[in-house]
């Protein structure tokens, strides 16, 4: 069966590159039957924080990308943390050391740094040069009581080939000599992630390593640990990079990228997932909405692709508005609510006592959504009894010669209306045109403008019923004045 694995450092927040590794992990374990585990690597002490632990599990579970066994719901593997995981590594460090695989070294920054130096000064690619790997009893002692603390430097074999046999990138080769002598522990007792990662994926069983590319020059340190310590060598599959649209590696300048930045600007997660799933994975077909059960049914680690993906917002946009489109009104009112109340439209009292009424607001503009959020931009209309006319086209329109009689019959049924409702509006306009021998667009625009001060918008008997009497006699004469 296959065993996969999402680990994030907690670290900072759920960035869609991560997003999207948990999501394939996910994806292949459900599609071969298999067990999706989440693990926190936190062997960064100074980086590591409770609160990015839990942003990442909370981004996760609002995904749906949801674990069989790590943090939170256990397993048989546990503990789920590296930092509670330090008995466990220990002693496969003793037994590196005893079996001189790995050895002391007390070399400081400083030494270590003038090393660096020379090796760039050679022209040769900066490395560990060895220097404690033959070191006595005795010279430990002595550099002891100096009050030097040692690391544990993996003892790297001198001229080996280690082969990475990638699913993705196929063979990838790397010379140890390239390498030097590795650090497995830090002076202060704590493995650090080459280390731990791989003594943890070899006790969780993990088949398949699923994860960015930017690991992938860990792997060959990787295998050299497996291998030391007769560990079966998992397969790998180095994912691609995902870019910005410039090409340069995704960064801020291209939009958000964290998940939760996108969850508060109102993405839907199964958009977010569909969107993400084609980063760097494709389907056969052209279609490309899909459900995650859809997706777990499609998904194989033979067709992600080795070319770095790119980050389209705008095919994001797209997806998305898709998916809001689907999705019932309840739903989009819901995280609607907390924009309007953001921008000042709504207080949330105010939205509570009139929830009809803010979902007829909603459902007026909620199929031109890319994002729940943007429906602030949308819908000021609806709030405020004065009209801005958005632009010259729209101060044209009114100043048609028609148009001063034509919104007079109109302010007058306005007025005298018992209820200003949709099948009222629905009646108005043939009403209207009677009164007036005025049709079609030149009716139309008029009305428009005059009480919104745009040219596009929501259909108007939509406008005519969400605004209602008071605000529609309230706008007309605000325009007209
Ligand atoms: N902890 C690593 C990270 O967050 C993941 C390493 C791995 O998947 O092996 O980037």
């Amino acid at each position: 069966m296959e065993r996969v694995r999402f680990a994030p450092s907690p670290t900072g927040h759920l960035h869609i590159g991560g997003a999207r590794t948990a999501l394939f992990n996910y994806l292949y374990a459900k599609h071969t039957g298999g067990k999706f585990i989440v693990r926190i690597e936190d062997t960064d002490l100074n980086r590591s924080t409770e609160e990015s632990e839990k942003v990442i599990i909370e981004g996760l579970k609002w995904l749906g990308i949801i674990w069989d066994e790590g943090i939170e719901v256990g397993g048989d593997y546990g503990p789920y943390r590296s930092t509670e995981r330090t008995y466990i590594y220990n002693p496969y460090v003793e037994r590196l050391l005893k079996e001189g695989k790995a050895y002391l070294c007390y070399c400081t920054e400083e030494e270590l740094e003038a090393e660096r130096q020379a090796f760039a000064a050679r022209g040769e690619m900066p490395r560990y040069s060895g220097k404690c790997r033959h070191l006595t009893e005795e010279d430990r002692r002595r550099l002891e009581s100096e009050g030097r603390k040692p690391v544990v430097r993996f003892r790297v074999p001198d001229d080996e080939v280690i082969v990475v046999d990638d699913i993705v990138r196929g063979r990838v080769e790397f010379n140890s000599k390239d390498i030097g002598d590795f650090i497995i522990v830090k002076s202060d007792g704590i493995p650090v992630y080459n280390f731990a990662v791989t003594i943890d994926d070899h006790l969780m069983k993990i088949t398949t390593v699923i994860r960015g590319e930017e690991h992938l020059s860990n792997t060959p340190r990787q295998i050299l640990i497996y291998k030391a310590l007769d560990f079966d060598v998992p397969k790998f599959a180095h994912v691609s990079l995902i870019l910005g649209k410039d090409r340069s590696k995704m960064s801020k300048r291209h939009g958000s990228t964290w998940v939760e930045q996108y969850r508060d600007a109102g993405y839907l997660p199964e958009a977010i997932v569909n969107f993400l799933a084609l980063l760097g994975w494709s389907p056969q077909g052209e279609e490309e909405i899909f459900s995650l059960d859809e997706l777990i049914d499609m998904f194989t680690l033979d067709r992600v692709v080795k070319n770095p993906a790119v980050f389209d917002i705008d095919k994001l946009n797209h997806i998305n508005g898709i998916y809001i489109r689907k999705s019932p009104v309840e739903r989009i009112v819901d995280l609607a609510i907390p924009h309007l109340v953001s921008v000042g439209y709504v207080t949330e009292e105010f939205a509570k006592e009139n929830r009809e009424w803010i979902t007829k607001v909603v459902e007026a503009v909620k199929d031109g959504l890319p994002y729940v959020g943007d429906i602030v931009n949308h819908v000021g209309i609806f709030f405020g009894d004065e009209v801005r006319l958005e632009n010259e086209e729209a101060a044209e329109v009114l100043k048609q010669e028609h148009v001063s009689a034509l919104l007079d019959e109109f302010l007058n049924m306005i007025k005298e209306a018992e209820e200003v409702n949709l099948e009222f509006a629905q009646g108005l306009f043939k009403e209207l045109r009677k009164k007036t021998g005025v049709k079609g667009k030149a009716l139309f625009m008029p009305v428009r403008v005059a009480i919104t001060g745009q040219v596009h918008g929501p259909e108007l008997v939509n406008i005519i019923d969400i605004m209602g009497k008071d605000k529609l006699i309230k706008r007309i004469e605000y325009t007209k004045n």
